[in-house]
């Protein structure tokens, strides 16, 4: 009999370690092979009765009685773990009779904390429905998880200071419209979504998202030529310098060239209309990134086309302002494309000529202050990739959180790279 008890015992304590959980102890287990299921009931180890109020985080000695939870902890080999733990619950002075808090079971979801990591890691790099699979759960069991996961890593991190900003706009689609996109250049991580893109939509952002302080650290910001946000960055970061960056004016220059495109094939009728449809994409991508066969397609239609191919080659060539790096040569280079528009009747062209004249100050900012390239450009890139991944996210804070762990993560591996 006293071995038995001994053998018993023994196995308990293995099962202990096994679990892992500091402070608990197994007392009991169960084995269920054709299921294959594993259930461990835990309790505390003599001596560990610091307990601490899940409602204010007081920390209390007396218990005032005890209950079971179930909660699902990571696998063992093929077995699928259950934990029964015993929990207590405390009288606490200021919330009265509360449940206590336990670190290995983070919300009131029937998970522990080791299992909602190993699916919040997964999703980070599967699409839900597939992590849903491969943990035999439902996919809004999934989404809340990896919302917890993501909560959970935001509040443990430090936020660096908000010098350079960045701001874009992604179209969501006919019914949701704009949602705007506020980032850190600097760290590369969006801040903020807000609905529309109204002068009102940046004023929230100020006006939640900063304090007066913050407001009067930002040194420069990277939007769009859009009078709305001006005016919001006027009125709460005056001091700010607005840079019209490239990612932002040669959107509007591949709008032109669109235009152009549209104007000159709706005007020449059937055949060419034919030959120019599913193109699009031809012209907004530069020369240098297209094969020889694309290059070939797209001399067919400057054939076609002299002033289109026209349009095309004044965006190309509005591209190199940015390979400037003094405002004079800057500036210099600018008059001169805008001087090679003379005669050429391409209203969408001139049309982006005088916008870029009516917003030179933003645009020769960019000697003036060096903001890194290309941020936006890939925020926007990371979040429309979410998009396409995740579908509904009707959530904006999932998204945002979502983001914010891409761009974070992606940093982590950079620097990683850089020190092997
Ligand atoms: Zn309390």
């Amino acid at each position: 009999m006293g071995t038995l008890v001994t053998l018993q015992r023994m196995r308990e304590s293995d099962w202990s370690k096994v679990l892992g959980w500091p402070g608990y102890k197994v007392y009991r287990d169960e084995v269920n092979e054709p299921l294959k299921t594993l259930t461990l009931w835990v309790r505390r180890k003599r001596g560990n009765r610091k307990l601490v109020c899940s409602g204010c985080g007081r920390k209390l000695t007396e218990a005032y009685d005890t209950y079971e939870r179930e909660v699902r902890d990571l696998p063992c080999f093929e077995f699928r773990t259950t934990v029964v733990v015993e929990l207590y619950r405390v009288r606490c002075p200021d919330c009265g009779v509360k449940t206590e808090k336990v670190p290995q079971l983070p919300s009131k979801a029937p998970f522990s904390k080791r299992f909602e990591e190993a699916v919040g890691l997964a999703c980070e790099s599967a699409a839900v429905r597939r992590v849903a699979r491969q943990f035999r759960l439902a996919s809004s069991t999934v989404r809340a998880i990896d919302l917890r996961y993501l909560q959970r890593w935001a509040a443990g991190r430090r936020k660096p200071a908000l010098r350079q900003m960045g701001m874009d706009e992604i179209y969501l689609g006919k019914k949701q419209k704009f949602l705007t996109v506020v980032s850190n250049l600097q760290t590369g991580e969006p801040l903020w979504f807000g609905r529309e893109r109204k002068k009102e939509t940046l004023d929230e952002f100020f006006q939640t998202q900063l304090s007066a302080f913050q407001r009067g650290a930002i040194q420069a910001a990277c939007v769009d030529m859009h009078e709305p946000y001006r005016m919001s960055l006027e009125q709460w970061a005056p001091q700010c310098r607005l840079i019209y960056d490239k990612f932002h004016v040669m959107k509007h220059a591949n709008e032109a060239v669109s235009e152009v495109r549209k104007a000159e094939f709706f005007r020449k009728g059937g055949a060419a209309r034919d030959l120019i449809k599913g193109k699009h994409w031809l012209w907004l991508t530069r020369w240098v990134h297209l094969s020889t066969n694309k290059k070939r397609q797209l001399n067919a239609l400057f054939a076609l086309n002299r002033r289109v191919m026209k349009a095309y080659l004044l965006k190309e060539s509005l591209d190199r302002l940015w390979s400037y790096t003094y405002e004079g040569a800057m500036l210099r280079y600018l008059q001169n494309w805008i001087d090679q528009l003379r005669w050429q009747r391409l209203k969408p062209m001139e049309k982006l000529a005088r916008m870029l004249l009516n917003h030179l100050e933003g645009i020769l900012n960019y000697c003036r202050t060096k903001v890194p390239l290309g941020v936006v450009e890939a925020i926007n890139g990371n979040i429309k990739a979410l998009l396409r991944r995740g579908r509904g996210y009707r959530d904006l804070d999932y998204l945002l959180l979502k983001a914010q762990r891409l761009a974070a993560t992606k940093t982590e591996f950079v620097a990683f790279q850089k020190a092997a």
